[in-house]
């Protein structure tokens, strides 16, 4: 039987009917939240991205206010401009849109998280939770505002009602900001975790014990259907624009995941879809971070 989909955009509708509900109802106690996002610059993308996520913010009532800072910010300069929004009370929640100008983007550091900058906002308002406090948080097993891709694959597969207590769970990608808050984020599931990364002897041997099976390798069509056990709930946090044959002699672009989707769907027993998979509910869990910051409740995920 072909695998059952989990669509990521009715569960991400689903996501932001609730959002709205608990942000009117903290707007009708005076506090309605508010994400700020910093942008440094004139990255066209950063501009078309936050304008998106300005709209699907006001869609579920939570205000966006955007700080336009000019290319030729200092360190300095967008330091004291993210301990204004720190100090600010009606501001929820602060995100830094990437990529930053190269003034301000040093060498990446091995295993470091996004930018150093994101650690200049405050852990309560780290909306996007890469705030080594949030992230240090996950480790210990307490509440914490998670890193939004990794609560998004955490979101689809739990609509899948599976019980994963005890289950084989293995996750594909150690990176700081999608595997391994993903690890975390499935102890507190209490399922057995394997966390798989390029150094990893025999990914096969590793992915056909999986119960749960979370590929973010980043690697276009790295999983196929001889990594997969019958059955398995099928996670794909990968997104790839590659270019492919058009049928007409000419290209185009399309959206794919690091999971062989048709071949991988035949044995599975739940799949995400990419587009339509774990994609649209990232933007619902940044928002949904937005509205437990406002209501200080410190929890990763109220809209479970
Ligand atoms: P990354 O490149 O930082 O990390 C990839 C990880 O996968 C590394 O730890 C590496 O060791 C491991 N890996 C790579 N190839 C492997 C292989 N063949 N076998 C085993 N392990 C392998 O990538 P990232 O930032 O964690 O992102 C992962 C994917 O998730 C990317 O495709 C990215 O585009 C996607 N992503 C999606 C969303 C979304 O909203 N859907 C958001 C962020 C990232």
């Amino acid at each position: 039987m072909p695998a059952r989909i989990i669509d990521g955009r009715a569960l991400a509708d689903d996501i932001c009917r609730r959002i709205r509900h608990d942000a009117e109802a903290l707007a009708a106690r005076g506090r309605r939240p508010c994400l700020a996002g910093v942008l440094v610059g004139d990255d066209p993308g950063s501009h078309m991205y936050a304008a998106s996520q300005a709209g699907q913010a006001e869609r579920v009532g939570i205000t966006h206010r955007l700080i336009h800072l000019p290319e030729t910010t200092t360190a300095e300069g967008l330091g004291a401009a993210l301990a204004t929004l720190n100090a600010d009370s009606t501001v929820s929640g602060v995100l830094l849109y990437q990529p930053l100008p190269p003034s301000l983007s040093p060498p990446q550091q091995r295993g470091a998280v996004g930018s150093p900058f994101s650690a200049l906002i405050a852990p309560e308002k780290d909306v996007e939770g890469l705030h080594p406090m949030n992230l240090g948080r996950l480790a210990q097993g307490q509440p914490a505002l998670a890193p939004c891709t990794a609560a998004a694959a955490m979101a689809c597969l739990r609509s899948t009602g599976v019980d994963l207590a005890g289950c084989e769970a293995v996750v594909i990608g150690r990176s700081p900001i999608v595997g391994r808050p993903l690890a975390m984020l499935l102890l507190v599931e209490h399922a057995t975790v394997t966390l798989c990364h390029t150094r990893t002897r025999d990914l096969a041997a590793h992915s056909r014990r999986a119960d749960v099976l979370m590929a973010a390798a980043g690697k276009p069509g790295v999983i196929g259907r001889e990594h997969v056990r019958e059955d398995a709930i099928v996670i794909d946090v990968g997104t790839h624009r590659v270019s492919v044959d058009d049928g007409r002699g000419g290209r185009r672009t399309r959206t794919i995941g690091d999971v062989r989707y048709d071949e991988v769907a035949e044995v599975a027993g739940w799949i995400t879809p990419v587009p339509g998979g774990v994609g649209p509910v990232t933007v619902a869990m940044l928002l949904s971070n937005v509205v437990a910051a406002a209501s200080q409740t410190g929890s990763s995920s109220p809209h479970r």
